[in-house]
């Protein structure tokens, strides 16, 4: 037997940086949260996106629930967003009081569309629109934050997945108004733990933001904005990440040649594979699609081979929300086909930094092995 391949990498998740002497710099420094390293990683990343200002907080959901705070989305607010995300804008729209009014996808790139956006937004006042650049491809940018601007609606983008993803020249999160940025491990860019970040060009929003992810706080201990929270990044999570932001390029374009490596062996078999392999694609998942899914599965669990599911359920068929969508039985919320089929087809195969062109082989050999014995059957 040969060896299994996993579905996530923690050394390659290293970037082949010294991440021990980044966590022991910050334990002899005695500054532990919000200090040097934060405000330098803050300065890099901004400049990294190309956005004026960027601020740390303590995960990716904050981010989402900070930059809405910011906007003074609040109790009884329309935000509208996409369902197939894995919860966490429709989680941060919950912490705010305000309403998830869910957009369908476009039927490629699994985004949100923009008819159905623009239709949604002709529909009733919204506060905020979040796009979710999902697995790593950004959505269609030109043509939503059109619509956004026509229709004077702040525009959010949840780029946890999409960290260095551009699109006519510019970078996922810095289109919208704010820009939302998760650190998790397993994100393109991952910290130790968790962090998190949204950048804007907006200075307003920036100081909003540094007063919400600490208590509210204008200054030390005075408190002049309503909905703050304790959401700061961490000295030890700002250093690993400072460290880690000159190789990320590299390493998006190694998850995207191990994507062009699977889109090739693929492309004779009856899956959906991810529609771009440009600079719009950072390959944070690689998923495909087939009606097959389960099966396919089992037959690559069987083999060795680490697949996942993002995400098997729609926001809308939460468990939490069954009571929600039942009072609002109308609307658009009840029918949402192309979201509700690709949550049933699609699998997430390994695509990392570190995964060798020997576990690549394995993993496409393996999906081959799967369609050439159904065939056979
Ligand atoms: C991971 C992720 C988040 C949430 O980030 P956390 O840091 O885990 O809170 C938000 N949106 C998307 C699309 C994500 O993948």
């Amino acid at each position: 037997m040969t060896d299994a391949v996993p579905f996530f990498s923690a050394e390659g998740a290293a970037f082949g940086v010294d991440v021990g002497a980044c966590v022991q710099r910050v334990a002899q420094s005695g500054w532990f949260v919000l200090g040097p390293s934060v405000r330098d990683f803050e300065a890099a990343f901004a400049r990294y996106v190309g956005v004026p200002h960027a601020v740390g907080v303590a995960n990716g959901t904050d981010a989402l629930a900070l930059a809405l705070g910011a906007l003074g989305v609040g109790p009884g607010a329309r935000v509208l967003t996409a369902a197939n995300a894995g919860y966490y804008a429709s989680t941060a729209i919950a912490q705010r009081g305000a309403t998830a009014h869910y957009v369908e996808v476009d039927a490629e790139r699994l985004t949100l569309a923009p008819d159905a956006l623009a239709a949604a937004l002709r529909a009733g006042p919204a506060a905020a629109v979040i796009v979710t650049h999902l697995y790593g491809q950004m959505a269609d940018m030109p043509a939503i934050a059109a619509l956004c601007q026509a229709a004077g609606v702040p525009l959010i983008e949840d780029a946890a997945q999409a960290h260095g993803a551009r699109c006519a020249g510019r970078a996922a999160g810095a289109w919208g108004a704010l820009g939302c940025f998760s650190f998790y491990p397993t994100k393109n860019l991952g910290a130790l733990g968790d962090g998190g970040a949204v950048v804007t060009a907006d200075t307003a929003l920036a100081e909003r933001l540094r007063a919400l992810r600490q208590y509210g706080w204008a200054r030390k201990y005075e408190v002049t904005l309503a909905g703050g929270a304790n959401s700061r990044l961490d000295e030890m999570q700002a250093a690993v990440l400072l460290a880690k932001l000159p190789r990320l390029d590299a390493a998006n374009a190694a998850r995207r040649a191990i994507a062009a490596r699977y889109n090739a062996a693929f492309a004779r078999l009856p899956l959906r594979c991810p529609p771009s392999l440009g600079e719009d694609y950072v390959a944070h998942l690689y998923v495909v699609r087939t009606p097959q899914r389960d099966a396919l599965r089992a037959h690559l669990t069987a083999a060795g081979i680490g697949c996942d599911v993002h995400y098997p359920v729609p926001d809308h068929r939460q468990p939490v929300r069954r009571a929600a969508a039942e009072a609002a039985l109308a609307g658009a919320e009840a029918s949402l086909p192309v979201t509700e089929a690709a949550c049933a087809e699609v699998l997430s195969l390994p695509c990392y930094p570190g995964l060798t062109d020997a576990q690549g082989e394995r993993v496409a050999a393996a999906v081959q092995g799967f369609f050439a014995g159904a065939a056979a059957c």
